[in-house]
């Protein structure tokens, strides 16, 4: 079990999680593809790895774009040699309540979270499918893939839908021991999580302190965060798993918050 020259590619990875994920990889012997809309972010992630001695190459890509996606993902598999593990994790966060959401923001978080998705496993599928040597697929699903909070009504609806496409590419792509799995973590540290603290604090009318001591952490075992480093080695043990034993299943990573 070890991601050791497997073309991983991970999107979303110039920042947070997908960072973290793709320096685990590359740790572990991966080819590492940084795929990410900032791209002057997936470079600088990408010189980091390779000067820590890994693999890495960055890729420009809206994950909404099915050009772009295509064209990443293409390249990526004619530089690296075909592609074993897609981590789809780019996302963004927008707060509102359902009665005050504007519509474009409806669209563009279902974009990112579903389209995005959809067109780099298709993308990526159409190598793992040919290539006949199996492959692995992780979706950054999120606890809110499992329940809902209140000002969240996209993200919450988008994480919930990506248990459904993990679970059919489980399905479709046993024949080809391609897996499917998703990871839910509860709250991590990252710019995405830093801009909704005051957010939060100002829609529901509480200092900062209390939406991460009473909003963020009121359900876990320890009252801790989930760090990026955990959620980086439940994707590293997803990728390296070798056989459909493990496909179409979540893996919490949440100090407890929501036990299945
Ligand atoms: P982050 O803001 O640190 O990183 C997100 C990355 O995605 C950025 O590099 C950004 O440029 C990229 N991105 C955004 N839109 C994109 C697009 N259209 N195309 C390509 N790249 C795009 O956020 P994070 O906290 O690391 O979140 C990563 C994933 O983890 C998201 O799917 C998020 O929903 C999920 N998640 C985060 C938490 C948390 O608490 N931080 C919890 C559960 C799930």
């Amino acid at each position: 079990m070890s991601v050791r020259d497997k073309v991983s590619v991970v999107t979303g990875a110039a920042s947070g999680i997908g960072k973290e994920i793709a320096i685990e990889f590359a740790k572990g012997g991966a080819k590492v593809v940084i795929a990410d809309l900032n791209l002057d972010g997936a470079e600088a992630a990408a010189k980091e790895l390779r000067d820590g001695g890994g693999r890495a190459m960055a890729v420009a890509m809206d994950v909404t774009s099915e050009e772009q996606v295509n064209a990443g993902i293409d390249k990526a598999a004619s530089e690296f040699g075909g592609i074993d593990v897609l981590v789809s994790n780019a996302g963004i966060q927008h707060i509102a309540a359902v009665d005050e959401l504007e519509y474009s923001w409806w669209k563009k978080m279902l974009a990112i979270h579903l389209d995005g998705a959809f067109l780099t496993t298709k993308a990526c599928l159409k190598h793992m499918y040919s290539q006949g040597r199996g492959g692995s697929v992780i979706y950054m699903g999120s606890v809110h893939s499992k329940e809902a909070s209140v000002l969240k009504a996209p993200y919450v609806t988008a994480k919930h839908g990506l248990e459904g496409l993990c679970r059919v590419v489980a399905k479709e792509g046993a024949q080809h021991k391609v897996r499917a799995n998703l990871i839910c973590p509860g709250f991590v540290r990252t710019p995405l999580v830093d801009k909704q603290i005051p957010e939060q604090a100002r829609d529901l009318g509480i200092s900062e302190e209390e939406v991460v001591k009473n909003v963020m952490l009121k359900n876990t075992v320890d009252g801790e965060f989930t760090t990026v480093q955990d959620v980086a080695q439940c994707a590293v043990f997803l990728a390296g798993f070798e056989t459909n034993a493990l496909t179409g299943q979540s893996l919490i990573v949440s100090h407890g918050w929501f036990m299945e």
